[in-house]
């Protein structure tokens, strides 16, 4: 096991941004897991775990306590009848899974191509992108258990699973340590759902194309939003989407549409709600793609991502954050709520 002390933290997020760990940990066993909990409890330190560092915002006085990173490595393959069941340790990279699923002809995750993170990060806020969502392929989730003070495999069912969400989210309870997935073992995606990706395919929906093209596909249609992060993009020095698309009643969204001219694309949850896109909100709330504030701002790609132009601080990013969260609420009465983790700071007082 890993530890160094005083370890920048702003290099290991894709914000670029915020202070220091007092210890870093890289944990890259169960084994880890526990010296690391039992270490901390003695010395009364606060621990966080930190996974690939695209989902979060650090505050600029850093993490007082232990950063936990979750490095535990391996992916073990069983063939079941017609399904793939894989057990995936919770420090490897998921986008270096998606391409080996699309490689070896494991079909469910194909739609989630170029999301950064880590595995262990996936279930936390059940990740999904363009029509397809980690909980359809989750069999189980490995964890510590902090209460019980054991490790303990969660099923699906038991895993409170909504959209981008799941009891795991804000909760220090439970520490992901591996997934295990069942895949369809087929080179053909699932059935695309998505009119954008459909369009982006030239395929009608419900088709199934193959999962390298769809893989293809998706990299190509998050690039162009800069959700792909890459060196050679300052539009994806970000956290990825900053605010979950909100589910609303069939009221508010009239009341939604019947503040503007334009009535904003409606998508009917199995609840009867409906889900609206944030970007629409926060650019119609007047902060347009490219809206600066000091040395943060709306991405010029997407009107959901809030990006570093460069130097910004955890402060700053905030006040921008606020304001859009502020606005939001004043225009179209809609509380938006953030997607990332944030990490010493909160949006109602200053970090
Ligand atoms: P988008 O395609 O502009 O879509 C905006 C909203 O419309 C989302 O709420 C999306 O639902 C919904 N939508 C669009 N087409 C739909 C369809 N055919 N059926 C049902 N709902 C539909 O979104 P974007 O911001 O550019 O992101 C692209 C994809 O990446 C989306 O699926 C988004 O959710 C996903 N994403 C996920 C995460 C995450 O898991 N943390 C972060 C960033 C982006 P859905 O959100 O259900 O797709």
């Amino acid at each position: 096991m890993q530890v160094r002390e005083h370890v920048a933290l702003a290099p290991l997020t894709t914000l670029r941004l915020g202070g220091a760990a007092g210890r870093m940990v890289e944990v890259e066993s169960e084994h880890d897991l526990m010296a690391m909990l039992g270490e901390a409890q003695e010395r009364r330190e606060p621990i966080f775990v930190l996974g690939g560092g695209s989902n979060v915002v650090v505050s600029d006085e850093g993490f007082p306590g232990v950063v936990a990173r979750t490095a535990m490595q391996g992916i073990h393959a069983k063939r079941d009848g017609d399904r793939i069941v894989v057990d995936v340790a919770a420090g490897e990279d998921w986008d270096a899974l998606v391409e080996r699923a699309v490689s070896e002809g494991w079909s469910g995750i194909e739609c989630m191509s170029g999301i950064p993170g880590r595995v262990g990060a996936t279930p936390i806020q059940n990740v999904g992108a363009y029509g397809q969502e980690v909980s359809e392929t989750i069999v189980s989730v490995r964890v510590y258990d902090r209460s019980a003070e054991r490790f303990d495999a969660l099923p699906a069912c038991a895993c409170g699973f909504g959209y981008r969400a799941s009891i795991f989210k804000r909760n220090e309870r439970w520490i992901v340590t591996s997934v295990r997935f069942s895949f369809l073992a087929s080179s053909d995606a699932a059935p695309v759902r998505y009119a954008e990706l459909a369009r982006a395919l030239s395929v009608p929906t419900g088709r199934r194309p193959s999962m390298r093209a769809v893989r293809q596909a998706v990299l190509g249609l998050r690039r162009t939003k800069g959700m792909v992060v890459d060196p050679h993009d300052p539009e994806s020095i970000s956290a990825g989407s900053f605010f979950v698309n909100p589910i609303v009643s069939n009221d508010a969204f009239e009341r939604i549409a019947g503040r503007t001219g334009e009535r904003p694309a409606a998508f009917p949850e199995p609840d009867g709600r409906t889900k609206i896109a944030a970007a629409w909100l926060v650019e119609h709330a007047g902060f347009p793609k490219g809206w600066s504030l000091g040395k943060v701002g709306v991405s010029r790609k997407h009107a959901l991502a809030l990006v570093n132009r460069g130097g910004a601080t955890a402060r700053e990013l905030l006040e921008a954050a606020r304001r859009i969260r502020d606005g939001v609420r004043d225009r179209f009465g809609v509380a938006l709520e953030l997607e990332p983790v944030l990490v010493g700071c909160s949006l109602d007082s200053s970090p």
